[in-house]
C-alpha cells in the first residue's frame, strides 16, 4: 500500500514566507487588505478570535466523520485496512493548508482576469492558477482515492471529498481541473484498455494532464440523444471524429502539456437513441510510445463562453476535425474507441454519477464558506438597536442580535451543514460499495446511492445557493459589492443547478426512473433507515422524538404520493410536476439528515451541539412542512403547466 502519510511531509518544506504560524490565515489576512486595498468601501473588521478559517468548518468535518459517520470503522476493511483516523485528519489538514495558502488567496482575481482567447488558443493569464495546481499536485491528493494498483493510496471516498471540499470553498474554479481530471482517470481505470490507462492515467495524477468531458453540443444538451458528432472507423483501428462539442469546461487552457478529451460520438452504423453512442478518447496532442506529446491533433477551440461566475474555469467550444491541424497527414480529430462500441453513454454515466456527487459538494462548499462569512459579517457590523430599546443614544447593536438576521444565519447553516453531511453520507456509501465483501451490503449501498445521487447533486444546487443568496442580504449593500466574496459565490454556485443535468432532468430522473427502479427496492432500503433513525430519536424522548414524528408522518405522507404517481396511466401528467416531488424529497431527506445529526449529538453539552440542535429545530419548524403543500398538489395530479400553452399570450 502507498503510504499517504509519507507524501504529506514534503509539502511543508517548500512553504514560504507566509509559513508563520502566528500569521492570520490568508481569508482573514491577506485577501481582506487586497479586498479593501483601492475601494471607497470600508466594512466592519473581518478578524474574529472564534472562527478559525471561513472556508469551512474543521469542527463540522470532524464532528461529521469521526462521530457521525464513524470513519474509524472503515479502516477495519480491508481496502482501507492500511489508514488510521491519523492519516484521514492529516489529509484533512493538508487540504485546509492548500486551500488557504494557495487558492483561497486568488478567488477573486482568478474571476477579474478571465482567459482570453486569441483566435487560435486560450491562455490563462494569472500564474496563480498555475502555482496552485502545483502545489496540489506536488500534494499527490488527487488520487487518494483511487486502487493502489493504478498509484492511488485507497483512502476512502468520504474523506477524500471532505478534503476536496476545501478546496471547492477556497476556489471552485481552480480545484476544478483537477475534479475533471479526476473523473475522467476513474473512467479510464474502470473502462479503458491497459495501453490507454498506462497512456493517459499517470500524466493525469501527476498533474501533468488534465481531462474533460465532451458531451454537450450546441443543439444537444439534457438530449443527448440528439448528438451529431461523428466518428469514422480506420485502417488503423483508431477513429477519425468530426462534429463540435459546446461548453466544455477545461477544453482549452495553456495550464498542462496535454488535454485528455472524453469524447461521446456516433459510429455510422449506430442504433439511434442514447443506445448507438460511442465513447472516444481525443488528446489534444497524440503521445509517442514513451508517453510524451509528439503531434498536434485536429481539435481546436472555435471561442470561450464568457461566463458569469466560476470564470476561472475556461469553458470553450471545440471544433473536432475541422482540419486546422492534420495529424498522420490529413484532417479528422484521432480518437480510441473506450470499451465497446455503444456503451458509450452508460460508461460516461459512470463518470457523470461521480462528478454529480462533485457537483453537489462544490455548491455545499459554496454554500459553506458564504455562512461562515456571514455570520463573521454579523457578529462585526453594528447597526439598529432592539425593538424594545428605549433609549436612543445607547450604542448600535451587531446585526446578529436581530431576529431576523438570526433566520437568515439559521437558514443558511440548516442548508448547508445539512448538505454536507448528505454528501458525505453518499460519499460513505461509495466506500461501502466499493469495499463490501457481502454482495447484499454491496447491492444495499448502490441501490441507496443511486436513489440519492439525483438528490445530492440537486437540493446542495438549489439550496445552498439561496444560502449564497441570504448570505448577500446578510451582508446588506455590503453583499451587492465585488469588495466581499459573497456575490461571488452566488455567481459561481448559480451554475450548479445547470450542468451534469438540470434541475428539471434530475427530477425526471428521481421520480421517473429512480424510486419505481427494481421494484422500489431503494426507496424500501431508504424506508429501513429512516425508520431505523425515527426510532433512535423517539427512544430519546423529548424534542428528537417530537421531530422524529414529524419526519415519520412527512416520509408516509412521500410515499402515499409517490405511489398515486407510479400508479397513473398518465405518465406525462404524473411527471409534470416531478421538480416540485424532487424539492419535497430532498427536504425530507434532509429531514432525516438532521435527525441523525441530532442523535448523534445527544447527552452532548457545549456551544457546537447546541448550534446543531437549534438547526435542526429551524429545520423542522420553517423548512420541512414546506413539503406538505408541495405534496397535496403533486397528489392532485394538477393540470396547470400541462394545460397551457403560451399561445397568443404576449401578442
Ligand atoms: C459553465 C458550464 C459548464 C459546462 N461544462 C460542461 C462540460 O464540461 N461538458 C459537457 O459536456 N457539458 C458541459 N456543460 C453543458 C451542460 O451540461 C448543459 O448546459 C446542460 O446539460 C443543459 O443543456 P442545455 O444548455 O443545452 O439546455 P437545455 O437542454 O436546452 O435545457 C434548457 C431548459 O429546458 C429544460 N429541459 C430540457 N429538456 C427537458 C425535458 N425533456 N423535460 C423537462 N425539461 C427539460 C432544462 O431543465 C432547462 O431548464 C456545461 C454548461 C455550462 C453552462
Amino acid at each position: 500500500m502507498v503510504s499517504l502519510v509519507g507524501r504529506l511531509v514534503p509539502i511543508a518544506p517548500d512553504l514560504d514566507s507566509d509559513d508563520d504560524p502566528t500569521k492570520p490565515p490568508p481569508t482573514q489576512g491577506r485577501r481582506a487588505v487586497a479586498r479593501h486595498n483601492g475601494s471607497a468601501i470600508a466594512g466592519p473588521a473581518r478578524c474574529n478570535a472564534n472562527v478559525t478559517s471561513t472556508l469551512l468548518s474543521r469542527r463540522d468535518l470532524d464532528f461529521l466523520l469521526f462521530e457521525w459517520l464513524r470513519v474509524d470503522q472503515l479502516t477495519k476493511r480491508q481496502r482501507f485496512a492500511d489508514h488510521t483516523t491519523d492519516t484521514f485528519a492529516d489529509v484533512l489538514t493538508l487540504s485546509e493548508d492548500l486551500a488557504e495558502r494557495y487558492f483561497a488567496p486568488h478567488y477573486k482575481r482568478s474571476d477579474a482576469d478571465e482567459p482570453t482567447f486569441d483566435g487560435h488558443a486560450v491562455t490563462l493569464n494569472l500564474p496563480d492558477i498555475k502555482e496552485a495546481l502545483k502545489a496540489f499536485a506536488d500534494a499527490e491528493l488527487l488520487g487518494m482515492s483511487m486502487d493502489e494498483k493504478h498509484g492511488g493510496a485507497q483512502v476512502p471516498v468520504t474523506v477524500a471529498t471532505a478534503a476536496f471540499m476545501w478546496l471547492q470553498a477556497a476556489n471552485v474554479s481552480t480545484i476544478g481541473y483537477p475534479l475533471l481530471t479526476l473523473a475522467n482517470a476513474n473512467l479510464l481505470t474502470e473502462f479503458g484498455s491497459a495501453e490507454q490507462i498506462t497512456t493517459f492515467v499517470p500524466p493525469m495524477l501527476a498533474g501533468r494532464f488534465t481531462g474533460t468531458m465532451c458531451l454537450s453540443e450546441p443543439h444537444a444538451g439534457s438530449s443527448l440523444t440528439d448528438i451529431t458528432t461523428r466518428a469514422e472507423l480506420q485502417d488503423s483501428g483508431t477513429y477519425r471524429l468530426f462534429g463540435s462539442k459546446m461548453w466544455i469546461s477545461g477544453g482549452d487552457h495553456d495550464l498542462t502539456e496535454n488535454i485528455v478529451h472524453l469524447v461521446l460520438a456516433k459510429l455510422p452504423c449506430a442504433p439511434a437513441g442514447t443506445k448507438g453512442i460511442s465513447l472516444f478518447i481525443v488528446p489534444k496532442f497524440l503521445v509517442g510510445a514513451d508517453g510524451a506529446p509528439v503531434e498536434r491533433n485536429d481539435v481546436v477551440a472555435a471561442g470561450l463562453n464568457h461566463k458569469m461566475g466560476q470564470r476561472g474555469m475556461t469553458n470553450v467550444l471545440l471544433n473536432f476535425g475541422e482540419g486546422t491541424f492534420l495529424p498522420g497527414g490529413r484532417e479528422g480529430a484521432v480518437g480510441y474507441l473506450v470499451g465497446e462500441p455503444h456503451h458509450g453513454l452508460a460508461y460516461m454515466f459512470h463518470m457523470m454519477n461521480e462528478a454529480r456527487l462533485v457537483i453537489g459538494a462544490a455548491a455545499t462548499a459554496l454554500g459553506y464558506t458564504g455562512y461562515l462569512k456571514s455570520v463573521e459579517y454579523a457578529r462585526n457590523r453594528p447597526q439598529g438597536r432592539p425593538i424594545s430599546a428605549k433609549d436612543p443614544a445607547a450604542p448600535p447593536v451587531p446585526i446578529i442580535e436581530h431576529p431576523d438576521v438570526k433566520r437568515m444565519l439559521l437558514a443558511q447553516k440548516s442548508y448547508v451543514e445539512g448538505a454536507l453531511a448528505l454528501i458525505l453520507y453518499c460519499a460513505r456509501l461509495t466506500d461501502i460499495a466499493s469495499s463490501s465483501e457481502s454482495t447484499e451490503e454491496r447491492d444495499s449501498a448502490t441501490l441507496l446511492l443511486d436513489l440519492l445521487t439525483p438528490v445530492a447533486k440537486s437540493w446542495p444546487s438549489q439550496w445552498c445557493l439561496e444560502a449564497n443568496n441570504l448570505a448577500i442580504q446578510v451582508h446588506g449593500g455590503y453583499g451587492y459589492t465585488r469588495e466581499y466574496d459573497v456575490e461571488q459565490h452566488y455567481r459561481d454556485n448559480r451554475l450548479n443547478p445547470i450542468h451534469e443535468g438540470t434541475h428539471g432532468i434530475q427530477s425526471l430522473d428521481l421520480l421517473g426512473r429512480k424510486v419505481g427502479q427494481h421494484d422500489g427496492a431503494g426507496l424500501r432500503a431508504l424506508e429501513a433507515l429512516i425508520a431505523n433513525t425515527i426510532g433512535e430519536a423517539a427512544a430519546l424522548d423529548g424534542e428528537p422524538a417530537q421531530l422524529a414524528a414529524q419526519l415519520g408522518s412527512a416520509w408516509h405522507r412521500l410515499l402515499d404520493v409517490t405511489t398515486t404517481l407510479l400508479g397513473s396511466d398518465q405518465p406525462d401528467l404524473a411527471l409534470a410536476n416531478s421538480a416540485l416531488y424532487l424539492e419535497a424529497f430532498g427536504h425530507i431527506v434532509i429531514g432525516w439528515i438532521w435527525l441523525e445529526q441530532l442523535v448523534a449529538a445527544a447527552d452532548r453539552t457545549g456551544g457546537f451541539y447546541d448550534g446543531k440542535r437549534c438547526a435542526a429545530r429551524y429545520f423542522y419548524r420553517y423548512e420541512l412542512p414546506k413539503t406538505g403543500p408541495q405534496l397535496d398538489l403533486l397528489n392532485s395530479m394538477d393540470t396547470t403547466t400541462v394545460e397551457c400553452s403560451f399561445d397568443g399570450w404576449e401578442a
